[in-house]
């Protein structure tokens, strides 16, 4: 059995003008998981993040990170975790080689158990490692930030919007290092994410959240496989005079002689398509179906929620 990185339990802040930003969050991510957060724009992500960080004061619940009550055990619980905060806070007066070295003392870690050359190395800075932040790009800054969350060798990374308005180019710079981290050295990694395209390939296990709850948690695979809404594309030999008609079965015209038919997976099967499109004499060349990505299931769950 795989233990939790982090447990929440119960955990709700409410800020100093009275907005409920988060209003009881229960959530608990597996050791070794790639974990995705996400939820639309003021939903509380970048809270959670901050609380877990120690950035931000909870108003109640529990928050045990790697084992440790982060209010009974603040230290450990503190070197157990590294973030990456969505704002680039960057003191400007530390070139890379000094703020990672002043990072590392922060969080007591000896000279000779420092990684200072190895960070530098991976995110890509060796040679701007005696330049001056303020000349640094911001995709240098970014991946400086990716460095100094990881000085202390973490158990979990936690990345707050790392590729928000980043150019591909460091994207892939960064999930590529991600996935490396978890799976060389089996580091938990937190995201949010707002390309729902990311977090469909990068996480192993999602949770969604909006105006401050959690909506849906799953594995990324039953989030997708969740989705009620089936659309079935076919090429038929020769085009029909009539589209196919059934019950809970829609059907419409698509460009190149294709036809779309839209049903509902619990109340109609595929094989009752197939059937429907045989019995009125439809011969097929090609058919195939169209998976819900997890915009659809976004949607769908963000949808419905009543704003605060
Ligand atoms: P997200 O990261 O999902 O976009 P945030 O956690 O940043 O969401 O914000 C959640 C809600 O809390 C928003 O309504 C935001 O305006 C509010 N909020 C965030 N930080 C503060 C703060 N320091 N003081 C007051 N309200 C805040
Ligand atoms: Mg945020």
């Amino acid at each position: 059995m795989t233990q939790d990185a982090i447990r929440i339990e119960g955990l709700r802040k409410t800020y100093a003008g009275g907005k409920q930003a988060l209003k009881g969050i229960d959530l608990a991510v597996p050791e070794g998981s790639i974990f995705g957060l996400l939820g639309p724009n003021g939903a509380g992500k970048s809270t959670l993040i901050n609380i877990l960080a120690g950035l931000v004061l909870k108003t109640a619940g529990k928050v045990t990170i790697w084992g440790w009550d982060q209010d009974r055990n603040p230290r450990q619980s503190r070197a157990a975790i590294g973030v990456m905060p969505q704002e680039l806070n960057l003191d400007p007066f530390f070139p890379p080689r000094a703020a990672l070295e002043v990072q590392a003392g922060l969080y007591g870690v000896p000279k000779k158990d420092r990684r200072t050359e190895e960070i530098l190395e991976m995110i890509g800075l060796s040679d701007k490692a005696e330049a001056y932040a303020r000349t640094l790009s911001g995709g240098m800054r970014r991946r400086l930030l990716l460095g100094k969350a990881l000085v202390h060798q973490p158990h979990i990374l936690v990345l707050d919007e790392p590729t928000a308005g980043v150019d591909i180019e460091l994207r892939q710079m960064l999930w590529r290092n991600v996935r490396r981290l978890n799976q060389e050295t089996g580091m938990t990694i937190i995201l949010t994410t707002h390309y729902l395209e990311e977090a469909e390939q990068m996480c192993d296990e999602i949770a969604i959240i909006n105006h401050g709850e959690v909506v849906a948690r799953d594995s990324t695979a039953n989030l997708l496989g969740q989705l009620d809404a089936k659309t079935m594309v076919i090429t038929p030999e020769s085009d029909p005079v009539t589209l196919p008609q059934g019950p809970g079965i829609t059907a419409e015209r698509r460009e190149g002689g294709l036809i779309a038919l839209s049903y509902r997976a619990r109340e109609t099967s595929a094989e009752q398509v197939l059937q429907l499109i045989h019995t009125q004499g439809i011969r097929l060349r090609d058919v195939r179906t169209e998976q819900a990505d997890l915009e659809d299931v976004f949607l769908e769950l963000t949808r419905s929620t009543p704003a605060a």
